[in-house]
């Protein structure tokens, strides 16, 4: 009676936009994390990679084995790993872990040294979060990598706290952060592949100097951008929801004006009004915080 009906072709799409929107020298990886924020991690994996992704990214390593056993062969960033019982998945599946300290780097090098196989990693700065990723600076983590044989640095990242918000400095406070540990390795010589910054919304509102040659796509693949704060340059990218709820009707009846509709007698007809009965309720997922205030076509 209730159902959610997903177009691939408008991921396709929405895929293609973000690709045009940064450019062929900007590599776009999907964040298919959470069951690709609900609309199915295999499907839209294959769609993505079908439009030429190169890169995935999810949360654990669990996530990225399901995408390896349907046969998704492109490469998959793990981007919220940290359980040392997942490292012997990541090698058996070819799955790229984000390394978010110094220790967890020297463990990977260990467990990586005791497979005698290499295992290239994305090393994640908090360059202001404070969430995930290490707060150290140039020389440490050029001491770190030094002592590595194994495992080898492929990627550095960072994850932007306001990247929506131009009333607030803390962007380009993180960009600046960011730059100066990737020059302070730059001049040690160390120049990894990819350096990343951005989720969807730099993306959205042009934010070049925030791209690096990778971007890291959610939200935008499934049609969503943040509402912008503050003094927004015009938002450059188009994409639109792929994902519709439906119901089912289950009845149309006619109510006399002054009638009580719904829990608690929400709503109150003002001239005799048609009502129609939809069969999505709470249990369903539809938030109570919407009674009389959602609406639906
Ligand atoms: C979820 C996530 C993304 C994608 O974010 P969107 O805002 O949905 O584009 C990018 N990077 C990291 C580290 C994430 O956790």
């Amino acid at each position: 009676r209730t159902w959610v009906e997903v177009s691939r072709s408008q991921i396709a799409e929405n895929f293609r936009n973000v690709r045009q929107a940064v450019g062929p020298g900007v590599e776009v990886l999907a964040v298919v994390k959470a069951g690709a924020y609900g609309h199915g991690a295999v499907e839209v994996s294959r769609i993505v990679a079908a439009s030429g992704a190169r890169w995935l990214a999810v949360s654990d390593a669990e996530e990225g084995v399901l995408l390896r056993k349907a046969g998704i062969g492109t490469r998959i960033l793990v981007m919220a790993e940290g359980l040392c019982f997942e490292r012997e998945a990541l090698l058996e599946h070819q799955l790229t872990p984000v390394v978010h300290d110094l220790e967890d780097l020297a463990e990977l090098e260990r467990f990586a040294a005791s497979r005698n196989a290499r295992a290239p990693y994305h090393l994640k700065l908090d360059s202001g979060m404070g969430r995930l990723g290490t707060r150290t600076g140039g020389p440490e983590i050029l001491e770190a990598i030094g002592r590595c044989r194994h495992a080898e640095l492929e990627g550095l990242m960072t994850h932007f706290a306001s990247s929506a918000d131009y009333s607030s400095s803390q962007t380009a406070e993180q960009i600046a952060a960011f730059q100066r540990v990737v020059e302070e390795l730059g001049a040690a010589g160390v120049r990894p592949r990819w350096v990343h910054m951005s989720s969807t919304n730099p993306v959205a509102y042009g934010r070049r100097e925030a791209f690096g040659n990778m971007v890291r796509v959610g939200h935008a693949l499934y049609g969503y951008v943040s509402p912008a704060k503050g003094d927004a340059p015009k938002r450059t990218l188009d994409v639109q929801p792929a994902l519709s709820w439906r119901a089912r009707v289950l009845a149309i009846k006619d109510l006399p004006a002054g009638a009580l509709v719904g829990y608690g007698g929400a709503y109150r007809t003002e001239r005799p009004t048609k009502i129609a009965v939809v069969a999505a309720g709470y249990a369903d997922g539809v938030p109570r915080h919407l009674s009389d205030r959602g609406s639906a076509f």
